[in-house]
């Protein structure tokens, strides 16, 4: 039998609901994944294994009382950007070294009350602001799959950890794909909620139009719980929407008869490695043996989404990162003269290069002269997406696509040009800037043996679509059933 850390999160609450094991042997066994495995994957920024076990021995004493929930014992990984009560919340930057967070994101307050054992925190790219997690303040993680190449980003951490069972599934954040691309890298399912969907609160803002907490996960059915446990209204984000949240996992084991499955030709394009395409081609044909129906849609403003997105989401970033200014969190320099000279020495010294370059990117399409002529024509290019994919969910339920043009490549391959960087979130920027979500699923292995991923979109609030069409597809496959190595992939 797979050791308990491989096992999915439903799988485990059929466990722990029949007596068969207890959270504390969970928690256990994921420690010790962590303990193997670790060392070589460098998910984990930081663990605090005691606080873990006693969440573990206070669920099972629950459950011993009679309480029960899907959740209830199971640890949860969380990213470093998502505040987690008295734990670090370093958002992967070195200007919040040794900062501790006060309070408890929505997401995580949610997960906690209904029992969830909150383990660790997870690598990220600097405030989120990269594709690779190479851009973290603190080291690169590596992919479960071949330890040479990225675990992709921002929540290179949680997609790691989640694949190599050093959590049962954790939450992420996906301002431009950063929970759909690295969940295709390292083979794990990642839920992008639409706009609205999930509290923000407590998520530390890199975008504030664009960011979203979402689930990743080792199947579709864990996904659907976890989503059903942190959506919904809250009091302190006004941008949630109050909404009815479905039962989500409940409502899954639908087939695909009768389900319009739209391809857009813009996502089909010189650029996507033929390899990826060959293994997205032959998911969209499963699709199809299944009984939906696919039909032809036009996207025509996806080729102007990367110049909109980083226009916007840098000049969102240069307004919210204004905050760490040395005087109320993490670092401070030492040895200023006048509170301008902390305020500078802080930022230069604690924030990293990507940051720095997207903090000028930002601040310079908003001053005064250029504001016209980037934010506010990349504020109408997001009307024509989000105008694309209105028109287009007019003809069916959900689109296909790849989630990137390519499998995980090498760590340093992409670091020296960002732009190279930047253009291979091609295919997630577009639902940000719609407001839509979106869920990507593992669709097979190339050659070399990596996972490669198919992205779902559907309208905003359709979650139960794209979490219904993924189910379909997973379980007329293996792939969720493959689990990495943990190693250099073999010599060809
Ligand atoms: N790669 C994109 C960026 O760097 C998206 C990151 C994210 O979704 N947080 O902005």
């Amino acid at each position: 039998m797979a050791r308990l850390s491989e096992l999915t999160l439903h799988e485990l609450g059929d466990l722990l609901a029949k007596g068969a094991c207890r959270s504390e042997e969970i928690v256990r066994d994921v420690l010790a994944a962590v303990d193997e495995r670790d060392g070589r994957l460098d998910a984990y920024l930081s663990m605090d294994a005691e606080a873990a076990l006693a969440q573990a021995r206070a669920a099972d004493e629950q459950r011993r009382g009679g309480r029960t929930g899907p959740l209830l014992g199971i640890p949860i990984g969380v990213k470093d950007n998502i505040n987690v009560c008295g734990a670090p919340c370093t958002c992967g930057s070195r200007i919040l070294a040794g900062y501790t967070s006060p309070y408890d994101a929505t997401a995580a307050a949610r997960l906690r009350a209904q029992g969830a054992v909150l383990l660790g925190r997870l690598n990220l790219d600097e405030f989120a602001m990269g594709s690779s997690t190479e851009n973290s303040g603190f080291k690169p993680t590596r992919n479960p799959w071949d330890t040479r190449r990225v675990p992709g980003g921002s929540s290179g951490g949680p997609a790691a950890a989640v694949a190599a069972g050093e959590c049962v599934a954790a939450l992420g954040s996906d301002t431009g794909g950063s929970i759909r691309q690295p969940a295709a890298f390292c083979g794990c399912v990642g839920l992008k909620p639409s706009y609205g969907r999930v509290s923000r609160f407590g998520l530390t803002a890199y975008a504030s139009s664009l960011d979203q907490i979402g689930p990743l996960a080792k199947d579709v059915r864990d996904a659907a719980l976890l989503l059903g446990a942190i959506a919904g209204h809250d009091p302190l984000d006004s941008t949630s929407v109050d909404s009815p949240v479905p039962a989500y996992a409940a409502a899954l084991g639908a087939d695909l008869a009768g389900v319009r499955l739209g391809l857009p030709g813009e996502y089909f394009v010189e650029g996507l490695d033929p390899e990826v395409e060959a293994l997205v081609r032959a998911a969209i044909e499963r699709c199809a043996a299944l009984g939906a129906e696919i039909v032809e849609v036009a996207l025509p403003h996806t080729r102007y989404a990367i110049a909109a997105y980083y226009i916007i989401a840098t000049a969102e970033a240069s307004a919210n990162l204004a905050r760490y200014d040395g005087v109320r969190y993490g670092f401070r320099a030492a040895d200023a003269e006048t509170p301008l000279d902390m305020y500078a020495r802080t930022r230069a010294a604690g924030f990293g290069r990507e940051v720095k370059r997207r903090i000028i990117l930002g601040t310079y399409v908003l001053s005064s002269g250029y504001y016209d002529a980037y934010y506010l024509r990349a504020q109408r290019v997001r009307t024509l997406i989000r105008d694309d994919f209105r028109r287009a969910f007019e003809q069916c339920d959900a689109i296909l696509t790849p989630v990137s043009p390519t499998a995980a490549y090498a760590l340093g391959e992409k670091t020296e040009n960002p732009l190279e960087m930047y253009l291979s979130d091609i295919f997630t920027v577009p639902a940000n800037l719609a407001g839509i979500c979106g869920l990507s699923v593992p669709c097979g292995f190339t050659a070399g043996r990596l996972p490669v991923g198919l992205q779902i979109l559907a309208p905003a609030f359709a979650e139960a679509t794209v979490l219904n069409v993924g189910h379909a597809y997973e379980q007329a496959c293996a792939w969720r059933h493959a689990r990495p190595g943990i190693g250099d992939a073999p010599p060809e």
